[in-house]
């Protein structure tokens, strides 16, 4: 075998970066691994990239000409360094926007393949064979999916940033009539380009699917919005597999499959933690109230508040605390300052655990990778089904800049937008200490029942100046001198 046969490097170029592709997704699984994996992930598509080039270097008859390769060091590096340095700046916070704008731009690429495919490189009126249908099958789905993903991130990407807010008719039935419109007008063009090969058609695929992908982001809303981005990353996984199709790459086809594979998965795994299936959060509308700010839903009665002092009291005098992590605690990036005070906790032989709620902070996994920097054992972290029961048992819980994820109307009220979430049952405990700002709502926008509750405290500021505060009433007290 000429192992310098360009098709050969590419073959092995390609076996690898699919091997490490995988290797990444596996690894990202878990928090300690997770900063590997995605290196490796970075690893394997930067070597694509060198085995796609080193075929059109090393192929002199390949027919592909110099200017061919230098586009594709230009596209990668301008898009590598875009890539770069959103992630260097975007604060972990506005982790949600930022992936749907990744998802947008890899529908947009698999769209732009698609598109530049049919309209300078096909030939498919003069032969018609097996593989002329599977290219035109391919470029139809892929323009398809692709606009579908590109319209909907953007929407959804422009919705999480507050720049787009629901627009009421969307939560009517008319919805229903203009989406169900697009998607027969979508089909009929499809099934025209798949038949007749009808380039007018594209654009007509084009613009049906682009608006499609707006009429089904624009009416889901608050906490539905998590689902949708997961399903989204599915769906650009799925463009881009099907892209590969179109240029005859097995390694985009691999990739694309994988990421269109593990989006499916992470959106199951959203669905099952909002207690909602998918199609009520595809066609159920949103779920939440638009108001962001104030408390929707009632006014409060019977809120106490309490003060530093006597939350280091009673956290002295208790034997069981659990924590329980939401976004106000990413945004206060107290996670640290939140170590220092559990670890004086510990020192006092006070039993400390973590309650991770599935959609607390805003992306999977948020509370994870925010305590993981943190240095807490992943041993103290307990899932919501696993520390549910123990509630009833605990003498004191801190809820840090959590809101909806602790909110009992989910489980009483029928009429609450957030009815049928599971929520974590912290009102079973002995006492509630309730770390946030002031009365604002958390991301439903609307009034949590948690706060009125008799067994409720609230300690307002800023998550990471109480706990500061808490330290130095807790080593005032003499806790965790032990
Ligand atoms: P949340 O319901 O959004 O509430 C966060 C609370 O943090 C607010 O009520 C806010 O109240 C407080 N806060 C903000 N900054 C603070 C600071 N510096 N210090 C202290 N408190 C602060 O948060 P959550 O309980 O974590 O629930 C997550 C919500 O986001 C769910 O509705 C979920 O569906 C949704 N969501 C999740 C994802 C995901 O993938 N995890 C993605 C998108 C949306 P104050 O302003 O009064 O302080």
């Amino acid at each position: 075998m000429n192992f310098l046969n360009p098709n050969v490097i590419e073959f092995v170029v390609n076996l690898l970066s699919v091997l490490l592709l995988a290797l990444g997704i596996k690894g990202l699984s878990k928090v300690k691994t997770a900063k590997d994996a995605n290196r490796l992930a970075a690893i394997a598509m930067f070597l694509a990239v060198v085995g796609l080039l080193s075929k059109y270097i090393l192929n002199a008859d390949g027919g592909v000409s110099l200017d061919s390769w230098t586009w594709i060091i230009v596209g990668t590096t301008i898009g590598g360094l875009f890539g770069a340095i959103t992630a260097k700046k975007v604060p972990m916070t506005s982790m949600p926007e930022t992936v749907a704008l990744f998802n947008g731009c890899g529908g947009m690429s698999s769209l732009l393949v698609a598109l530049g495919e049919a309209i300078f490189n096909s030939n498919f009126d003069k032969i018609y064979s097996f593989n002329v249908f599977i290219g035109i099958i391919s470029i139809s789905i892929t323009i398809f999916v692709g606009s579908i993903t590109f319209s909907g991130s953007i929407v959804a990407m422009a919705k999480l940033q507050g720049w787009l807010s629901t627009p009421n008719w969307t939560q009517s039935r008319l919805r229903h009539l203009f989406n169900i419109s697009l998607a027969i007008i979508s089909l009929v063009a499809l099934i025209d380009l798949v038949q007749n090969w009808n380039v007018n058609s594209i654009w007509l695929l084009v613009i049906g699917s682009l608006l499609l992908g707006i009429g089904v982001t624009l009416p889901i809303g608050g906490a539905d919005m998590p689902v949708v981005i997961s399903l989204l990353n599915s769906y650009s996984g799925i463009a881009a597999a099907s892209a590969g199709f179109v240029v005859g790459s097995q390694l985009l086809i691999v990739a694309g499959a994988m990421v269109g594979a593990a989006g499916l998965i992470l959106t199951q795994v959203m669905c099952k933690g909002m207690n909602r299936s998918l199609i009520s959060v595809l066609f159920g509308g949103t779920l939440a109230s638009q108001s962001k700010t104030s408390s929707g839903g009632g006014e409060y009665s019977n809120i106490t508040s309490c003060s530093v002092e006597e939350c280091a009291l009673t956290l002295e005098a208790a034997n069981k605390v659990i924590i329980v992590p939401g976004y106000g605690l990413a945004v206060a990036q107290a996670q640290h300052t939140l170590r220092e005070v559990t670890k004086i906790l510990e020192q006092n032989e006070i039993e400390v655990t973590y309650a991770i709620h599935p959609v607390a902070g805003r992306m999977p996994g948020h509370m994870n990778v925010l305590l993981a920097e943190a240095d807490v054992p992943y041993e103290q972290l307990k899932e919501m089904e696993v520390i549910n029961p123990d509630f009833p048992a605990t003498d004191v819980v801190l809820v840090l800049g959590a809101n909806d994820v602790v909110n009992p109307q989910a489980k009483n009220d029928r009429n609450s937008p957030l009815y049928g979430m599971p929520v974590l049952d912290v009102q079973q405990a002995r006492t509630v200490f309730v770390i946030k700002r002031g009365m604002n709502a958390g991301y439903s926008g609307i009034k949590n029942d948690l706060f009125d509750l008799s067994n409720t405290s609230m300690v307002f500021g800023d998550a990471k100046k109480v706990l500061s505060e808490l330290i130095s009433e807790l080593k005032e007290l003499g806790v965790g001198t032990k």
